[in-house]
């Protein structure tokens, strides 16, 4: 099995003004996230907003350049690539965003615009993008005839559709979907995950799904990667993750997701109060002012990640809490 992604400490700070005659600030959006991915695997990134996942998801897609740390995609490291291996890098990784209809142009074809990508990267005569896109149009549920509509002309659903065909015409070898489902309808969300599903399989494409939900993901993750204020928290097999979350706000994620099976002997957890401000972190665990199981240890002292029952996880106590 190949290796598609490795991110290895990956950070990412933002120096923000605080006004006239006062220092600036340091927002650590990404502080030293370490990860490989293979191809046609998922790993699932999971987290309340502002956990850093969406900065994550810029650095992964070259949109933004991290600030320390190191990214390779494709075998290929990301700081040293030279011009023509950066336009390689544009095509080995390509992302689909949360909102679809903001991704697309609206006064173009869909045709047209899923052509784009073949038209700017391969030397492919019209005649041949033509027939690829309508491979690929009648891939992902869409008509011959809807080659010549506008994106307005679909439902929310048909334009995910469109906006992942669009990212898949190059066949990358990494794809960052941002919150792919959570604009649309409850009853389309199954049919667009299963559709990423079914291209993965064909293409032997990595994916990194970011969500703030595990129930969304759970169907989909190989791995799991939960983030706390930039950092993460517990990372393993998605199985074991699922079956016994040890850090306890993987655990009160879990937990606050609707079951139609609730497991009685799991009580049900709530995470108190707000994130933290990401300019005044707490000391310590980042988690403690919300952590039920909170001492002076995690008041004082950050914790590491450390292997424990085949996933990694950073809390003083999870042997305790996990039980
Ligand atoms: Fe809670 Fe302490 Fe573990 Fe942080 S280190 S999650 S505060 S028990």
């Amino acid at each position: 099995m190949s290796i598609v992604l490795v991110a290895r400490e990956l950070t990412r700070h933002y120096e923000i003004s605080r006004g006239l005659f006062k220092p600036s600030a340091l927002v650590r959006a990404l502080n030293g996230v370490s990860f490989q991915l293979q191809a046609g695997k998922t790993l699932a990134v999971v987290g309340e907003s502002g956990c850093g996942k969406s900065t994550l998801a810029r650095a992964l897609t070259l949109i933004e350049q991290p600030s320390a740390g190191s990214l390779q995609i494709a075998g290929q490291e990301v700081a040293t690539a030279d011009k023509a291996q950066r336009k390689q890098l544009r095509r080995d990784v390509q992302m689909v965003f949360q909102n679809p209809y903001a991704s697309l142009n609206p006064r173009q074809k869909v045709g047209d615009q899923l052509a784009e990508p073949l038209l700017i990267n391969t030397p492919l005569s019209r005649a041949e993008r033509r027939e690829k896109v309508q491979a690929m149009m009648q891939q992902v549920g869409l008509r011959p005839e809807h080659y010549q509509r506008y994106p307005h002309m679909f439902s929310g659903g048909q334009r995910q559709r469109i906006a992942l065909a669009r990212a898949m015409m190059l066949q990358p070898k990494v794809l960052v979907a941002d919150e792919p489902t959570s604009a649309l309808d409850v009853s389309i969300q199954a049919q667009v995950l299963n559709l990423f599903m079914d291209l993965q399989e064909q293409y032997d494409t990595g994916y990194v799904f970011i969500s703030h939900n595990l129930a969304v993901v759970r169907h989909v993750a190989d791995e799991v990667l939960v983030m706390y204020l930039g950092r993460p928290v517990e990372m393993g097999p998605a199985e074991a993750i699922y079956q016994r979350p040890l850090h306890p706000y993987t655990r009160a994620l879990l937990s606050a997701t609707p079951s139609i099976h609730p497991d009685p002997a799991r009580p049900k957890l709530k995470i108190a109060g707000e994130p933290p401000n990401p300019l005044e972190p707490p000391s310590g665990c980042a988690f403690h002012q919300r952590c039920p199981h909170a001492t002076e240890r995690c008041r004082a002292e950050v914790p590491q990640l450390r292997l424990l029952d085949a996933r990694q996880v950073s809390c003083h106590h999870a042997e305790q809490i996990a039980g």
